[in-house]
C-alpha cells in the first residue's frame, strides 16, 4: 500500500487541456473522492495514476517511487469500472483468481484467497456461478475482490456505482467503504454524485475544467466552500448578490435587492464590492415580523412554488432576484399557497461571503 503524489501533472489533449497543472497527495489509506460535472478531469486524473495515459508534463509518485514512466501492468494498482468488467466466460473463482494466477500462484493459495475475499464481500459461495448470473451489486462487490485480489497499492474506482439504482447505491456506498477500511487500502475513487462523494469520503476534491476548485472533508466543502462553484455544486444553496457599504466587527453589511442590507461573516481581513452571500436552504425561516430577531437578516417575497417530499418541505420564494430564494424546513401544519406574501429570516453566522 502507498500514497500517491500528483506534481504538477499537466495532461493536454491537441488543442483539449484536459487537466491544468495538478498538485494532489493522497495519504496512505485515505479514501479520496474526485468530483465535478462532466468534463471536469476526474477521468483523466484517475488514468493517470494506473497509467494508462501519460501526463503532458509533472509527475506521479506511488510512495516514494516515481512511477511517471513505468506501464499499467508494473503499477500494481487494483482498478473498479461502472460496467464492472467481470471475464463473462470465467467462473467467479476464476475471476478473483485471475490476477494471481497470472502472478504464478498455485491453486491451494488461490483458493485460500478467493474464499477470503469471498467473506469479505460478503457473497461466500459464489464461486462456481458465471458473472450473468449475479445481480448488478454482487457483481460489483465480485469486481472490488478482483481488484484487491494480489493486494494492490492502490485502489481506483470509476463510477463504480454508476449503474444502480439508487437504494443499492446507498447500501454499496456503506459496503464499499467498510471494505475500504478494512484493507486499509488508498482508494481513489470517481463520482459527479456530491451526496455519495459526501457519505464516502475522507477528502473531497472538487474539480472544475481542468482544475481543483476545493480540497477538503464533506463538512468542509459543504460549511465553508470557497467559491460560487463549490457552493452551488456540493448541495443546494442561494446566492445573494449585493455591494458591501460597510465592514465591522467581523460582519461585512450587504446592499441587496429590495434594497435591504444583510450581513454576513467576513472569513478572512477586507470585503469589498460587489459580492454575493451564500445561505444554504435550511438555514433560511418563514417568520412573522414579531419573532425575528432585531440582527436577524431578513427579506420581504411571494411564495412561487413548494415542494412536499415527506420529512422535508422546500418553499420557492420570489424576493425580486434573479431566481426565487430556496428554503428547506419540516412540513408544517398549514399549507402555503402560490402568491402568499412571506418573511424569510436566517442568522447572518449562517451567510458565507462568496466573491462574486
Ligand atoms: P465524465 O464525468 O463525463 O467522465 P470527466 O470529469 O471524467 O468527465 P475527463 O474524461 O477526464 O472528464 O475529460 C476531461 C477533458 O478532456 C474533456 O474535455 C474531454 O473531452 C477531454 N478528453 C478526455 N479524453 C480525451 C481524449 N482521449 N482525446 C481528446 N480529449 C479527451
Amino acid at each position: 500500500m502507498a500514497g500517491v503524489r500528483l506534481d504538477r501533472v499537466r495532461k493536454v489533449y491537441g488543442a483539449v487541456v484536459a487537466l491544468e497543472e495538478l498538485n494532489l497527495e493522497i495519504e496512505e489509506g485515505e479514501f479520496l473522492t474526485l468530483l465535478g460535472p462532466s468534463g471536469c478531469g476526474k477521468t483523466t486524473t484517475l488514468r493517470l495514476i494506473a497509467g494508462f495515459v501519460e501526463p503532458t508534463s509533472g509527475t506521479i509518485l506511488l510512495g516514494e517511487e516515481d512511477v511517471t514512466g513505468l506501464p499499467p501492468q508494473h503499477r500494481e494498482i487494483g482498478m473498479v469500472f461502472q460496467d464492472y468488467a467481470l471475464f463473462p466466460h470465467l467462473t467467479i473463482r476464476d475471476n478473483i483468481g485471475f490476477g494471481l494466477k497470472e502472478r504464478g500462484a498455485g491453486k491451494a493459495e488461490i483458493e485460500a484467497r478467493v474464499q477470503q475475499l469471498l467473506e469479505l464481500v460478503q457473497l461466500p459461495g459464489v464461486e462456481e456461478r458465471y458473472p450473468s448470473e449475479l445481480s448488478g451489486g454482487q457483481a460489483q462487490r465480485i469486481a472490488v475482490a478482483r481488484a484487491v485480489a494480489f493486494p494492490p497499492r492502490v485502489l481506483l474506482m470509476d463510477e463504480p456505482l454508476g449503474a444502480l439504482d439508487l437504494k443499492l447505491r446507498e447500501s454499496m456506498q456503506i459496503e464499499l467503504r467498510r471494505i475500504q477500511k478494512e484493507l486499509k487500502i488508498t482508494t481513489v475513487f470517481v463520482t459527479h454524485d456530491q451526496t455519495e462523494a459526501m457519505n464516502m469520503s475522507d477528502r473531497i476534491v472538487v474539480m472544475n475544467g481542468g482544475l481543483i476548485e476545493q480540497v477538503g472533508s464533506a463538512e468542509e466543502i459543504y460549511n465553508s466552500p470557497k467559491s460560487k462553484f463549490v457552493a452551488d455544486f456540493v448541495g443546494q444553496i442561494n446566492l445573494i448578490e449585493g455591494d458591501v457599504v460597510l465592514t465591522r466587527d467581523g460582519f461585512a453589511t450587504l446592499k441587496v435587492a429590495q434594497d435591504a442590507a444583510i450581513r454576513a461573516p467576513v472569513a478572512n481581513g477586507d470585503a469589498r464590492g460587489t459580492l454575493a452571500v451564500a445561505v444554504r436552504p435550511e438555514h433560511l425561516r418563514i417568520v412573522d415580523s414579531a419573532e425575528t430577531a432585531d440582527s436577524d437578516n431578513r427579506l420581504d417575497g411571494r411564495v412561487v412554488g413548494t415542494i412536499f417530499s415527506g420529512n422535508l418541505r422546500k418553499v420557492f420564494i420570489d424576493i425580486g432576484m434573479e431566481k426565487p430564494l430556496v428554503l428547506e424546513d419540516r412540513p408544517q401544519n398549514v399549507a402555503l399557497q402560490d402568491g402568499a406574501a412571506v418573511r424569510v429570516a436566517w442568522s447572518p453566522s449562517d451567510g458565507i461571503l462568496l466573491d462574486n
